[in-house]
């Protein structure tokens, strides 16, 4: 049976419980991340441990544990639970607490390791591009919470989901409060324009994607140009082509925004090129 990580110890996967008094399930109070693995080795792991301790510092939760702990114990649950090619989930909450907000009142944070495997597409759509559509729902403004800390609470970016999902699609875009484009629910967004790529900066609000990153490096090494620059919807529609990032989606196309194909309504080559490169990094 699966083990799960919790607070240095190992359970089955039916055992592994967190007190109804967490914060993490009372406010939402914690920070997480999603990585995978390839081969056995986990995808950018100080990255994510990196970001993750970040995101703490943020809330003020003071993770009972160090980088180096935290990054053995990922590959320690990993090994345990041998799995090659999977998902991680790293969960730290404030701890059990009272009723009451007060975090002084929750003793220890918990902290979890999830190892599994995710799907979060059909292969379909990796092949045929997905379509989405822009939710009414606002990315939560950096002036109210950052959208860079990773937090536990995702009810801005689900509102979001319900949206696209309602509308048929699998994913939703979000505008930042001035209208310009922020993110998906779950994935940071490019588009490229005659040969140049393009992404949200990360005062647009966003998440700093790893895979976004990863994409910027990857991009700029094969000689194509990268601006980090703020853009509206606009741009998507008359972009020659559109792709999402993020650990669990990987890069996947878009075709279609608010009903209107983009470029030729296919996959691009520069997308195509992105994915390739990025196939043989994680693979390599
Ligand atoms: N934006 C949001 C809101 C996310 O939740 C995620 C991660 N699922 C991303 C972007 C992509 O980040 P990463 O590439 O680090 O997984």
């Amino acid at each position: 049976m699966l083990q799960v990580y919790v607070n240095g110890k190992y359970y089955d996967k039916d055992k592994a419980v967190v007190s109804v008094f967490d914060h993490g399930l009372l406010y939402g109070d914690g920070v997480f991340e999603g990585m995978r693995s390839y081969n056995g080795k986990v995808f950018r792991l100080e990255d994510h441990i990196k970001r993750l301790y970040e995101s703490a510092r943020s809330v003020w939760i003071d993770i009972p544990m160090t980088q180096e702990e935290m990054c053995k114990a990922t590959n320690d649950t990993l090994a345990l639970n041998q799995i090659q090619n999977g998902y991680i989930r790293l969960v730290v909450t404030r701890g059990s607490g009272t009723l009451g907000l007060d975090p002084r009142k929750c003793s220890n944070p918990s902290v979890i390791i999830i190892t599994d495997s995710i799907a979060l597409y059909p292969d379909e759509l990796y092949q045929n591009g997905l379509e989405m559509v822009t939710a009414a729902t606002i990315r939560t403004s950096p002036a109210m919470l950052s959208p860079r800390v990773k937090s536990l609470n995702y009810l801005n970016n689900i509102m979001a989901k319900i949206e696209g999902i309602q509308a048929g699609c699998d994913e939703a875009l979000l505008l930042n409060q001035n209208g310009e484009v922020a993110e998906c629910t779950g994935d940071n967004i490019f588009i490229v324009k005659d040969g140049v790529l393009m992404t949200p900066p990360l005062v647009a609000g966003i998440l700093g994607g790893i895979t976004r990153q990863t994409v910027i490096e990857l991009a700029k090494k094969a000689g194509i140009e990268v601006q980090e620059t703020a853009f509206t919807r606009h741009d998507i529609y008359s972009a020659d082509e559109c792709f999402l990032t993020g650990s669990a989606a990987e890069l996947i196309p878009v075709v279609k925004l608010d009903m209107r194909p983009i470029g030729t309504g296919k996959p691009g080559d520069v997308t195509w090129k992105l994915i390739k490169l990025f196939k043989e990094l994680v693979n390599g």
